[in-house]
């Protein structure tokens, strides 16, 4: 099989050199028309009805990369989503992975066998982190697959217990997996697992060289190095003898992967789970509205940690109404009076702050004062954004560039409207670049970091900003919703939201639970040492539901509210989408099959108990050139969606000869 979209497997001969090297899983190159592409070999037979069989060319894998319940993994995530066998093993097994002739290979060996054991003892359990490892331990040594929702605040101990419940693992032989968001961005988590686990850690993600990743693949597979922390795509890793995969952080949208096949790590690592008889740990202060919802049904057993470890409060959260403070007729400020007021406090009591804004740049719009044109990218249909670099420039519309956070497109800044060629263009909209070189202007003596996808671009400067603060070299640290997850700074005392509102006005039905989550992921940065903490989440929308939850730590506040809406508009987790995707240069040809696609499905629907929503023009109209038109398939069933798709898409998910992108179970 191979890498394209269609549904099927092909026969070549094997020449008599590779009939020891070609075995199933193992990758070939083989002629494929006019070119020479990557496949895996599936199964070898006998006979084939084809008479003029091409050979295969080359055997690329010293052993097999895919066996026991990946074979089974790579048929289901090829069902579920929708993609070809050959489409959902290519996401399985790195295509830059070359692994060095067998010869090179060490002896194998099973989990916990080699090496020593725990090299660091953990703190002794609080009473409600014991009672959640021994249902962990009961879930590891019962020999069926059971998923387990590991509630617990920020801060409660729940990365202690995924040691622990690793190292029970290990002890019975087992391997474990441990998924975290980012793992560029978390080097603290792979600090913890080698302090406990040693050189039986290989840590996994996409942004290894392909010696790294050829020497960790061996490591695994060999049964080495059992424990496996990575991103997303660490969810396939070839661990022998699973028997456990802890999700961190489990409602993180970065476990959704953004191209064919559009898997989610989750539902991945439950279906591998229940090939393996393996146990899942779903883990999270603030659980995505699906696992709560199936942990509420009995699908998954809840588990709480209701409090800090050695009684830490949590930190008291207090709104601050930006309506209010424009009435009260104060300047125009991305700073509050308030906000202000507790950083200089802050800092003269030598303590640290974050501030939290979750956009980048230095201003996010730019409008025509004349004609009230918005300046937007060549290509996409969104506005550029303005970026300063390294400070404010006297005349901000002189200097800096403009770019487009969709396509990675750059523009000097213009200096009159393009549309009126009169006008002069105002940016403003603060980001994150605004907001430090705010706090330069009213803390000039104070030391500022910044922590985004712009400064930390370059390798080791997240480990370096973060040793930085670590160290009180600086005080005050601004950044988006990288600085909100995973950090453990005891010092920081304050925590600042600069806008609660950023996500809220996004055209979708997650909006709530995105602020929700942002918000007490931010809050629990504060007072995690020894001096309480103090949140200030400036917003105007102060009786947002969500915005209120978060401000008391009330999950269950949200949940209740947010389970309601979903239900009244049948929305997930009550049903699944499919949102289907077509993009095409030319906006009627886009508009007229997307109107047709939709045709054609309502017709496969009748009386199957799926909705059709659309088509609509993407929350993205245009991008790189291309309009994007959706529809959206609404049902209580993916297979069922999927059987229409089946019915309605011609051969290579096309549509009227344009590709058509699905996505199951979008976020
Ligand atoms: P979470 O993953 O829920 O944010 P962690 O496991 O990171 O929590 O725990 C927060 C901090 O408390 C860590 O520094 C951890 O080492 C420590 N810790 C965890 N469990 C205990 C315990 N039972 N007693 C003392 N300290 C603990
Ligand atoms: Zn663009």
């Amino acid at each position: 099989v191979f890498n394209l979209p269609l549904e099927r497997s092909f026969h070549y001969l094997v020449p008599a050199a590779l009939q020891a090297a070609a075995r199933p899983g193992v990758r070939v190159r083989a002629p494929f028309g006019a070119r020479e592409l990557t496949g895996m070999v599936v199964r070898l037979v006998e006979s084939s009805p084809i008479c003029r069989l091409k050979a295969i060319r080359r055997v690329i894998d010293p052993e097999p990369v895919i066996a026991e319940e990946r074979w089974g993994l790579a048929r289901w995530l090829a069902g579920y989503y929708y993609c070809s066998l050959g489409e959902a093993l290519a996401a399985m097994v790195p295509s830059e992975l070359r692994l060095p002739g067998s010869e090179a290979a060490g002896p194998a060996s099973t989990p916990g066998e080699a090496h020593s054991g725990a090299r660091v003892a953990g703190p002794r359990l609080t009473d409600a982190q014991a009672q959640a490892l021994e249902a962990m331990i009961e879930a590891l040594d019962s020999s069926r697959a059971q998923t387990l929702l590991l509630h617990g605040v920020t801060g409660s101990g729940k990365t202690e217990l995924y040691l622990r419940a690793i190292a029970h693992a290990l002890a019975r032989g087992r391997g474990a997996i441990c998924l975290v968001p980012e793992i560029a961005l978390t080097a603290q988590t792979t600090d913890r697992f080698r302090e406990r686990f040693g050189a039986r850690v290989a840590v996994w993600h996409s942004a290894m060289g392909s010696r790294a990743r050829a020497a960790a693949w061996r490591a695994i597979s060999s049964g080495a190095a059992p424990v496996v922390v990575g991103a997303r795509s660490a969810v396939f890793a070839p661990v022998r003898r699973l028997g456990l995969i802890v999700l961190d952080e489990e409602q993180e949208t970065s476990y959704k992967q953004d191209k064919t096949p559009r898997y989610h790590a989750r539902e991945v690592a439950l279906e591998r789970a229940r090939l393996a008889a393996a146990t899942v740990v779903l883990g999270s202060a603030t659980p995505s509205v699906e696992s709560f919802f199936h942990a509420r049904r009995g699908l998954m057993r809840l588990l709480t940690l209701p409090q800090r470890v050695e009684a830490r409060a949590l930190p008291a959260a207090e709104l601050i109404d930006l309506r209010q403070e424009w009435r009260a007729g104060r300047r125009p400020a991305p700073l509050s009076q308030r906000l202000e007021g507790a950083l200089e406090r802050a800092l003269a009591q030598g303590e640290q702050a974050m501030l939290l804004l979750n956009r980048r740049g230095f201003a996010r719009v730019g409008q025509c004062q004349a004609c009230g044109a918005v300046v937007r990218c060549d290509r996409c249909s969104m506005p550029l954004i303005y970026h300063a670099q390294g400070g404010p420039p006297a005349r901000p519309a002189q200097a800096g560039e403009l770019r487009c956070h969709y396509c990675g497109r750059t523009a000097p800044p213009p200096d009159v409207c393009r549309q009126c060629r009169k006008g002069y263009v105002r940016f403003r909209g603060a980001g994150t670049e605004r907001i430090e070189s705010e706090l330069h202007r009213l803390f000039p003596q104070a030391s500022i970091g910044r922590m985004d996808a712009d400064t930390m671009r370059g390798r080791g400067q997240h480990r370096r900003l973060y040793e930085a603060v670590r160290q009180r070299q600086i005080g005050l640290l601004v950044g988006t919703q990288m600085i909100a997850k995973g950090l453990d700074f005891p010092q920081v005392t304050l925590v600042g939201i600069v806008s609660a509102d950023t996500a809220l006005s996004l055209p979708d039905f997650r909006a709530g639970e995105r602020t929700f989550d942002l918000l007490t992921q931010m809050a629990g940065r504060a007072g995690r040492g020894e001096q309480p903490g103090r949140v200030l989440i400036q917003t105007h929308c102060p009786s947002h539901y969500a915005i209120r939850a978060a401000a008391r730590h009330d999950y269950a506040a949200f949940y209740e509210e947010e389970i309601r809406m979903r239900r009244r508009l049948g929305l997930p987790p009550w049903t699944h989408l499919i949102e289907l995707t077509i993009r095409t240069s030319r906006r009627e040809r886009a508009h007229e099959a997307a109107a047709s696609l939709a045709q054609a499905l309502r017709r496969h629907a009748r009386g199957r108990r799926v909705t059709l929503l659309g088509p609509a023009p993407h929350r993205v109209e245009r991008l790189r050139r291309r309009y994007q038109v959706c529809v959206v398939l609404k049902g209580r069933s993916v297979p069922v969606m999927i059987e229409l798709l089946r019915r309605a898409l011609e051969l290579g998910r096309r549509f009227r000869g344009l590709p058509v992108t699905v996505d199951v179970d979008p976020l």
